[in-house]
C-alpha cells in the first residue's frame, strides 16, 4: 500500500512539473525536437536500412532499425546491436536478449506488445562503446521513433542508454537513476540495469526486479484510462 501511494505521488509530482514546465499536450512535447514534421516508423525504418550517417555502416551486416508494436504504451531502449541481433537485424535476440524477455514476461509483457529499440542502430565493431559522433549521428531516429509511437512510458535499460537519453555526463551510475520517474521531453522514464550487465552480476537480478515491478505499476496507471 505505501509503495502505491509513493508511486501515485511520483507520478503526481512528474505531472505538476509537466505544468509548471508549461507543458499543455501531455506528452508530445518531444515532437518539439524535431526539426521537421513527425514521419511515420515505416519512413524512419527505409532511411535507417540505408543510413550511411556514421562510419559503422562499413562493418555492420544488417541495421538493427528496432522492433514490436509500432503503437506501444513501452518503448524499452538499450544501447547498440550486439554480434547475433547485426546478424538477424533484430534487437535483443542474443544472450542478453533472452534474459530481456524473460524479465519482460515476468511483469506480463511480450515481446510483441512493447517497441524494443537502441540508441545506436549498428553494431559498434567487436561491442565496443558508441562513440560520441555515433550517438549525435544516430539518436535523431531514436527521437523520431519515440514521437511516432508515442509511448505512454520509456524504459532506459542500462546506463548508457539512460544517459544518452537524459543528457546526463558519464560520471551518472545507472544506480543513482533508478527508482524514479525522470522526464523525457514529457514522457515518463524510469531506468533499470543493462539485461547483459545482469548476466555478468546476478546479484543485481532482486534490484532490477524491484525495477520492473515499479514500471509495470506506473504503466498500469499511465494506461488506465478509467482512472484518468
Ligand atoms: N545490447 C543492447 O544494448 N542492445 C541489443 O539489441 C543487444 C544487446
Amino acid at each position: 500500500m505505501d509503495e502505491l501511494v509513493g508511486i501515485i505521488s511520483e507520478i503526481k509530482g512528474f505531472l505538476r512539473l509537466q505544468a509548471d514546465l508549461g507543458a499543455r499536450e501531455y506528452p508530445m512535447e518531444v515532437a518539439s525536437l524535431l526539426p521537421s514534421g513527425p514521419r511515420s516508423l515505416k519512413e524512419l525504418e527505409q532511411e535507417a536500412l540505408a543510413c550511411k550517417r556514421c562510419r559503422l555502416w562499413e562493418t555492420r551486416n544488417k541495421v538493427v532499425f528496432g522492433a514490436g508494436n509500432p503503437n506501444a504504451d513501452l518503448v524499452l531502449v538499450g544501447e547498440a546491436p550486439g554480434g547475433e541481433e547485426d546478424r538477424q537485424g533484430i534487437p535483443f535476440v542474443g544472450r542478453a536478449g533472452l534474459l530481456l524477455t524473460k524479465i519482460l514476461k515476468s511483469i506480463h509483457f511480450e515481446r510483441e506488445e512493447v517497441f524494443i529499440a537502441n540508441v545506436l542502430k549498428c553494431r559498434p565493431p567487436e561491442n565496443r562503446d558508441p562513440l560520441a559522433d555515433e550517438v549525435v549521428a544516430c539518436e535523431p531516429f531514436l527521437v523520431e521513433q519515440i514521437v511516432a509511437i508515442k509511448p505512454k512510458i520509456i524504459c532506459a535499460l542500462g546506463g548508457f542508454a539512460a544517459r544518452t537519453l537524459l543528457k546526463l555526463g558519464p560520471s551518472t551510475s545507472i544506480g543513482s537513476l533508478r527508482g524514479v520517474v525522470h522526464n523525457y521531453h514529457g514522457v515518463p522514464l524510469v531506468a533499470t540495469y543493462h539485461p547483459a550487465y545482469l548476466l555478468r552480476s546476478p546479484n543485481k537480478k532482486r534490484d532490477t526486479w524491484e525495477d520492473v515491478k515499479f514500471l509495470r505499476r506506473l504503466y498500469e496507471k499511465l494506461t488506465d484510462t478509467e482512472g484518468q
